[in-house]
């Protein structure tokens, strides 16, 4: 290899010579030291040193029934001899097609047609552009606007951004963004109205209504993360809030679109957090965990009632014109189809559902912890928010990097976690068994102590 021995400390300084890491201070990055990961072994990630660390946080949330499931290499394996990518411009194949069948089969009722993308941002896009020529086929060409929340992420493109609510993340963009109406988050911890729930009677809906009961000729639909906002900081709706913003955008006519990037595939406990409370989205939006956190692939479903819009003869122009040159890939495909036989021959949501009690019974002990001032969980997934002074909820200046802190103390033990500033974030494969759940746990909690009490 051009006269190199190819170990560790060769390609430590090839990473820091030519990667730019995402969401990363490079500045940072360049002083610590990285671990660079070879290899994945259920679920468990193993670096070039040999060491094995405790994927908890499923590779970015994406893996869910562990690494080299052997159904799903072999699947792949076995389409690779047959072809890795053909287009679905003009053309179609195999394991796309039998893949939306399928996610048809498997998402709530409402939905009927797939169009594929490659990640969750495109697949924001795509419900974002969708939505706009929606409304402009049936010529209500006014509804152009869009309703997100405060503290949304809906990935880094920039229509995305736009429905975005991350300040941290998203300010420095203001002046290339489109316009659009926030509403409250439902961020009961650190709720924007000082209430309580449930007396509160979800009070932070009432802006909805507001907003659409003045504006609604001019908004083309909503964007929400059902449940669980969470790269805001897995912020978890109280119930009934997501039904409640559901009907409100029905009652006004609005296109609801949900984004289940982050929660679908069994992560809060059912196949789609909105199963939850029964919601007929008229889009949906699924990645991350569609291939079992395998390749990338994502899909944006709608309604045939959204379908039909676009249809027309050619010189209407009320195609979508909107593709990716991975479009519908055939590997990813293929990955997806045997990550859902998966949850279907194993029963994975039912089998889940133990240790989803587990995690709630460990997370208890957390609450005794000095500067532990709110765990929020659904399903598998956790956050556990650290703050400087509990009694008034006073945060840790984000410089403090309590959370970065946390992960690496987590690490010395062998464990791989991803702060959200100081929100330790929980998210597991789906696949973790009861003693690696609770050796991540015992870790997580005294990895706080150490970095918040010494
Ligand atoms: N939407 C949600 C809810 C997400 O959590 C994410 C990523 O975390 C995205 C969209 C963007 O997905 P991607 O990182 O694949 O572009």
């Amino acid at each position: 290899m051009d006269g190199f021995e190819l170990n560790f400390e060769v390609l430590k300084r090839w990473d820091k010579d030519y990667i730019w890491h995402p969401f990363t201070q490079m500045l940072e990055w360049m002083k610590e030291d990285i671990i660079i990961i070879t290899e994945g072994e259920g679920n468990y990630l193993v670096d070039i040193n040999g060491n094995r660390y405790l994927d908890g946080v499923s590779s970015l949330w994406v893996n869910i029934h562990g690494h080299r499931r052997k159904e799903i290499d072999e699947a792949i394996k076995n389409q690779i001899d047959r072809i890795s990518h053909s287009t679905l411009l003009g053309l179609s194949n195999i394991p796309s097609i039998l893949l939306a069948k399928k996610l048809v089969q498997i998402t709530p009722p409402s939905l009927d047609k797939v169009f594929y993308s490659d990640n969750g941002s495109t697949a924001v896009e795509i419900a974002l552009k969708i939505s706009f020529q929606y409304w402009q086929n049936l010529g209500h060409i006014a509804k152009k606007k869009f309703i997100s929340l405060n503290n949304a992420y809906h990935g880094d493109t920039i229509g995305a951004v736009s429905v975005g609510g991350i300040d941290l993340f998203h300010r420095i963009y203001n002046p290339l963004l489109f316009p659009s109406y926030r509403i409250p988050s439902p961020y009961c911890y650190r709720c924007e109205f000082d209430f309580n729930y449930p007396s509160c009677n979800l009070a932070c809906t009432d802006p909805l209504e507001d907003i659409l009961s003045k504006n609604a000729e001019e908004i083309a639909g909503i964007i929400v993360e059902p449940i669980v906002q969470a790269a805001g900081g897995i912020i978890i709706s109280p119930p009934g809030y997501l039904r409640k913003i559901y009907e409100i955008s029905r009652k006004y006519n609005i296109i609801f679109i949900a984004d289940e990037v982050a929660t679908g595939f069994g992560r809060t406990g059912k196949m789609f957090a909105c199963d939850h409370e029964n919601i007929d989205p008229d889009i949906m939006v699924i990645s991350k965990g569609i291939t079992a956190g395998y390749l990338p692939l994502a899909a944006t479903l709608t309604t045939n009632e959204i379908y039909n819009a676009f249809l027309g003869q050619y010189e209407e122009f009320k195609t979508f014109f909107h593709g990716h040159s991975y479009t519908g890939n055939p590997l990813a495909c293929t990955a997806a189809l045997a990550n859902i036989e998966i949850f279907e021959s194993e029963e994975v949501i039912k089998k889940i559902q133990e240790k989803i009690s587990l995690l709630e019974k460990l997370l208890k002990n957390f609450q005794e912890l000095e500067h532990v001032g709110d765990i929020r969980q659904k399903g598998l997934i956790a956050g556990i928010e650290l703050v400087k002074n509990k009694e008034n909820k006073e945060p840790y200046p984000i410089g403090e990097r309590k959370g970065h802190r946390v992960i690496l103390e987590a690490r010395k033990k062998g464990v791989i976690l991803r702060p959200l500033g100081n929100v330790i974030v929980i998210m597991p494969p789906l696949s973790i068994s009861n003693d690696e759940l609770n050796y991540l746990m015992d870790v997580v909690y005294h990895s706080i102590k150490k970095v918040t009490e010494s």
